[in-house]
């Protein structure tokens, strides 16, 4: 008998991790590596959140604090949820835990019994599958089209709600696609939900800031204030705030769900970091005014990204309005060799040859369960994005053709 639980032998570890880990290996042995594996804004965490730390670290927050977070953390929060989404919570109501994927973690936890059904739309982010097994749960991936702008249709939600779901996982904007739901598609959504009173909302609104050109964002209790007795709204500070190595995200819902969080994570990690939550109260109550910066940019390097990438004979992408990822198609070169002679078969064939060849780390879509697609995060200066661009292009034109396209 082995020492692993048969629960964790069917998870699988983490694409963007693993990515992000097997480039930096490549860098340590002195190749050139261009990591655009792990969705981590490249700019500095701004200095009057960084300052508000250090004056915590000099005030003497360094202990323990309440599971749920400190106090003023939590109104902060709450302050932030009615300004920007017009939501109305109560102290009992938020949480705060290391990041947002603590907090779906320890939702999952906190709701799931053996063999309960969680509902997400894919292309998805690499953990909400694994995170609903070692919760116990069901994994139910409904499959979205391109020609949808990759947004679930509300059909295949009905179709996919049993007796046994329990919650349905919606991320906009979305890691990987970028898709971001608009207000209509939240209300059919909604319009759906509304027959099956049993199901609850996990609403992941992590990448919310990031939006482009005419895009604007919803959160679903915000569309559907009906919903609010069954929805968790889970968010974070670690992709608009340039804050993901500080580990503070947090979640608004029914205190009776929250209380069962925390109960979580007070027999787990206690809570977040006690000098990132005061850094956390300032970037919620802080200028915001660098957002605007970080955003341009954001905007600047998809089009050069996008631009590019679809310059390249058999790869396609369209131009995503949020988040900081490009889902980009690589279906027509599968079945194409490479000058070693090896055959790529699959998206990860094809994300580790340009590994080796062109030296870009990116994550294959098998990862976000949906074959035939690479993730190209833009979150890296323009003048990486170029290089790495020029260099997919290259080990493009080193493959034969062998494929129709
Ligand atoms: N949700 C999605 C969709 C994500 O891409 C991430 C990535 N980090 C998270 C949640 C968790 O973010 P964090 O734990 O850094 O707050
Ligand atoms: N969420 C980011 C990504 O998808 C960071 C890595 C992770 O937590 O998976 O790349």
């Amino acid at each position: 008998m082995g020492i692993l639980s048969a629960k964790l032998s069917a998870v699988k570890p983490s694409q963007t991790k693993a990515m992000t880990a097997l480039a930096a290996s490549m860098r340590a042995e002195g190749k050139t590596i261009i990591t655009l594996s792990q969705g981590e804004p490249d700019f500095k965490t701004p200095d009057h959140i960084s300052r508000a730390a250090i004056k915590a670290i000099e005030a003497g927050h360094t202990k323990y604090t309440a599971v749920a977070g400190i106090t003023p953390l939590r109104e902060a929060i709450i302050r932030k949820f009615q300004r920007e989404n017009g939501l109305n919570f109560t102290v009992d109501q938020i949480t705060v835990g290391c990041g947002a994927k603590q907090l779906l973690y320890n939702a999952l936890v906190a709701s799931l019994d053996e063999g309960d059904e969680v509902v997400f739309p894919t292309p998805c982010w690499v953990s909400y599958p694994e995170m609903v097994k070692l919760a116990g749960g069901v994994p139910v991936a409904v499959e979205t089209d391109v020609k949808d702008r990759f947004i679930m249709q509300p059909g295949a939600l009905r179709a996919a709600i049993t007796p046994k779901t329990k919650w349905l996982m919606l991320n906009s904007p979305s890691n990987p696609t970028g898709a971001v739901y608009s207000r209509q598609d939240l209300e059919k959504l909604a319009e759906v939900l509304r027959d099956f009173p049993d199901v609850w909302v996990l609403a992941d609104d992590i990448y919310e800031h990031l939006v482009y050109d005419e895009t604007e964002f919803y959160t679903m209790v915000e569309v559907a204030p009906d919903l609010a007795s069954r929805t968790l709204t889970v968010n974070g500070v670690s992709k608009s705030y340039a804050m993901t190595g500080w580990r503070v995200g947090y979640a608004g819902g029914p205190s009776e769900l929250i209380k069962a969080m925390n109960t979580v994570q007070g027999q787990s990690t206690s809570h977040t970091c006690s000098i990132a939550q005061y850094a956390a109260i300032e970037a919620l109550d802080g200028d915001q005014s660098f957002m605007g910066g970080f955003r341009d940019a954001f905007k600047k390097r998809r089009d050069l990204v996008v631009g590019m990438l679809n310059n390249i004979p058999g790869l396609t992408c369209d131009t995503p309005q949020g988040a900081f990822y490009v889902f980009v198609g690589c279906q027509e070169l599968l079945g194409s060799v490479t000058p070693s002679q090896q055959r790529l078969e699959t998206d990860m064939d094809f994300a580790m040859y340009l590994l080796e060849e062109a030296g870009v780390a990116v994550v294959p879509g098998s990862g976000f369960l949906a074959d035939g697609f690479v993730r190209i995060s833009y979150a890296s200066s323009e003048e990486e994005l170029k290089k790495a661009c020029v260099a997919i292009g290259d080990a493009v034109a080193k493959l034969s053709r062998a494929y129709a396209g």
